[in-house]
């Protein structure tokens, strides 16, 4: 007779308890008992009783704290037959957590989904032919027949669709015996992409960089390489020879791109190449869809995804490389409830699970920048644009020469371009970073400002809806006629452009025009896909557009680019300004001129010698980032530094300083690591609720996590309105 342990323990002893990770702010996984005979092991996805409701969470590593009584602690109720998030997803997890300083269940609840997501999708009915033949042979059953004898089980409808016969044949042979039912796994979202479906020619410099790229990728283990190569010069081409040997060797990809809801003609471009699409995952998926991607990922159905950041935390079967294009995008960096940088967090991923990681951007951050200029990311350039295509020959204009009429925005200088380009049947491009009609109303007579009631921002005016908006919270109320603060008629004027008011101002000079307006919230990512597939085909002679418009698309016929306002960005005060106006003038200005037709940029500006404009015009991108990266050396900002911004808020302003003086008092002291503030956040009040910001900032070794932790923990407790968020790493400084 064997002994198990209930006989020498009993039962209490003996319950088996473990932690599990659940989607709230906790600062670890709640202990939970797992009934006889479940079979849970660390991260298993289960689900369990919490107070009234049934949560979704996941088995963590480590034995459990043992602080509460096990016969109080309630039992695992359901495992979900998928599989468990692998050892690496959950070090990933883990590490994410304790970097962005967030409770390590609110980075798990980005891995895991609505219950539905995880039992697996009902088999579907499918036909297998038997060895028995019919009793009499007719010319359709025949058909029949030799349709479906490859040996695979085939659907009813797809089986009548390739013998060509209708199913009542197919009825007649089930009958008889000639064909079995056999339950199938559901259809995969898509097809696997074959990585010698199409395989390019690589012309001139691609060979060498292509050639280099595999080198790492094809070493199998911990790399990150940046692809740095103007707008045109083949770069995609390039980082899909990566993706190919990845899936030779077996392994799953993910591409990340930024607002990939609208890249369209990425997806196309990759089916050419592969012969099938990638799987797309980003916030407009319906929840269906997104259910089975997720599913099919875990399971490895699904080979390569292309997604927004957030498909970094996809708990993949076996993920081999990740791509980052456009790897200085502000849209990779996820500012609520977590705050991360896609970006670096790729980076973490490939160093966790020891595989190589691809950056791509024609103008990489200058992180990125000096990381490759280290020798900690191996540099891949591409000089030129492929082909015959040219880059586009660019200009600034001097408004102060060449200023707009009376009541306009646009110079006579860039008329007259948009006049030559729509006369040779081109197209022209407006940029303009706003939306709406105007960025400030006022009243003429009483000097009255539209405010928003909530935020410290102007209402903007949006004349093709009637209203004025709060663009921080989304605050809005028809435009009136009156002021309400005089009561004065009709003497409300707006102040400066948006979209709206460039297409009014375009409309006048060139009434015949098709003009198009592209701007979010003027219609939904439908509209949006079909509107930039009409540009593409040439239906639109003017496109005005926000940023939307910079991003990924090819638009053959665009040869000229108008940047309305290339100062704006210029205007905030904030270290990173300058960056991040290079990187989306040399974007916008890189739409134009795509194919081999002679094409312009010009950027009209009052500060013509500013280092951005000179470094767009000179086209010296290295004069530019080495001046940049002399000045982050020279302020021991990032990557020469590192920073960290707490934003305090709180119902009142009282509040809200009060709690943020109090962390301040209560940090310690640390060499190497200085806080600046409080100071009122660069927007003091949203939503109603009143800002503080706390600036930490540390020599490059300091240990800034547990610097913050040990701030927050000997800190005043978060209580009544006030609310604490950390950005590791923040965006603007
Ligand atoms: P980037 O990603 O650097 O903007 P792309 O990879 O989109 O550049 O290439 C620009 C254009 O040149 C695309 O239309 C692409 O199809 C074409 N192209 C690039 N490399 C090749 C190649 N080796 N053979 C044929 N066409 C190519
Ligand atoms: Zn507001």
């Amino acid at each position: 007779m064997t002994l198990d342990s209930t006989d020498l323990f009993g039962d209490v002893l003996d319950r088996r308890v473990v932690p599990v990770l659940l989607p709230m702010p906790a600062p670890r996984g709640y202990s939970y008992v797992v009934p006889d005979r479940m079979a849970v092991e660390p991260g298993s996805i289960v689900q369990v009783p919490l107070g009234p409701r049934l949560v979704v969470g996941v088995v963590w590593d480590g034995p459990d704290d043992g602080t509460v009584d096990p016969k109080k602690l309630k039992a695992i109720e359901k495992v979900f037959d998928c599989p468990p998030l692998n050892r690496d997803m959950r070090t990933f997890l883990d590490w994410v957590a304790n970097y962005t300083i967030t409770p390590p269940g609110l980075v798990a609840r980005m891995a895991l989904r609505a219950p539905t997501a995880f039992d697996p999708e009902p088999m579907v009915e499918a036909l297998r032919l038997t060895e028995r033949r019919p009793e009499r042979m007719t010319a359709t059953r025949e058909r029949v027949i030799a349709a479906a004898s490859d040996g695979y089980s085939w659907t009813r409808s797809g089986l009548a669709h390739a013998a060509g016969v209708s199913s009542s044949v197919i009825d007649g042979l089930q009958a008889q015996g000639v064909f079995e039912t056999v339950f199938v796994p559901p259809p995969p979202v898509v097809t696997a992409p074959d990585p010698d479906f199409a395989v390019p020619r690589l012309e001139g410099p691609q060979r060498q960089a292509a050639a280099d790229l595999l080198t790492a990728v094809e070493a199998r283990n911990f790399s990150v390489s940046l692809i740095d190569g103007v707008t045109g010069s083949g770069k995609t081409e390039v980082y899909f020879e990566a993706i190919a040997a990845t899936l030779r060797a077996g392994k799953q990809v993910l591409i990340l791109l930024p607002e990939i809801a609208l890249t369209a003609s990425f997806m196309e471009r990759f089916q050419d190449r592969f012969g099938a699409k990638p799987a797309e995952w980003h916030s407009d998926l319906a929840p269906r869809t997104r259910e089975k991607v997720w599913r099919q990922v875990t399971t490895g159905q699904v080979r390569v995804v292309a997604g927004a950041r957030s498909a970094l935390f996809l708990p993949f079967e076996d993920l081999g490389l990740i791509i980052v294009d456009e790897e200085h995008d502000p849209a990779y960096k996820q500012e609520d409830r977590v705050f991360y940088n896609a970006r670096d967090m790729a980076v973490v991923r490939g160093r966790i699970s020891g595989f190589p990681v691809v950056l791509v951007s024609a103008t990489p951050s200058v992180e990125s920048r000096v990381n490759s200029e280290i020798g900690r990311y191996r540099p891949i350039h591409l000089p030129t644009r492929f082909g015959d295509a040219a880059l586009p020959h660019l200009g600034v204009i001097d408004m102060r020469r060449h200023p707009p009429g009376r009541g306009g925005f646009l110079s006579p200088v860039l008329l007259t371009e948009i006049g030559r380009a729509i006369g040779r049947g081109e197209q022209a491009l407006l940029f303009l970073n706003r939306r709406g009609y105007a960025p400030l109303t006022l009243c003429r007579v009483c000097g009255h400002r539209f405010q928003c009631p909530d935020c410290s921002s102007w209402l903007v005016e949006h004349r093709f809806r009637g209203q004025i908006q709060c663009h921080h919270c989304g605050y809005s109320e028809r435009m009136p006629e009156a002021c309400p603060e005089c009561g004065t008629l009709d003497h409300l004027v707006a102040c400066g452009p948006g979209v709206e008011r460039i297409a009014e101002e375009v409309e006048r000079h060139f009434p015949e025009a098709r003009t198009i307006v592209l701007s979010s919230d003027l219609m939904g990512v439908k509209r949006l896909r079909l509107e930039l597939e009409a540009i593409a085909k040439g239906e639109a002679d003017i496109v005005i557009g926000t940023q939307l418009v910079a991003k990924g698309h090819n638009f053959p016929m665009m040869t000229l680019v108008g940047i309305v306002d290339a100062d704006l960005g210029l205007a905030n005060g904030d270290p990173r300004a300058a960056e991040r106006t290079y990187q989306l003038l040399s974007q916008v200005t890189g739409r134009a001129g795509r194919t081999g037709l002679k094409s312009l940029g010009l950027l009209q500006t009052y500060q013509p010698q500013h280092p951005v404009m000179q470094a767009i015009v000179s086209g010296d991108a290295e004069a530019f980032y080495e001046r940049e990266i002399n000045e982050r050396e020279r302020a021991a900002l990032p990557p020469f530094g590192r920073l960290a911004s707490i934003i305090v808020s709180a119902d009142s302003r009282q509040d809200a300083e009060g709690h943020a003086r109090g962390l301040r008092n209560a940090a310690p002291r640390v060499d190497g690591i200085s806080i600046l503030g409080p100071a009122e956040a660069p927007l003091a009040l949203i939503r109603g609720r009143h800002r503080f910001r706390l600036l930490v900032h540390g020599r490059r070794n300091s240990d800034m996590q547990s610097f913050l932790k040990a701030m927050i923990a000997a800190g005043p407790k978060e209580r009544g309105s006030v609310s604490v968020q950390m950005d590791v790493d923040p965006q603007s400084f």
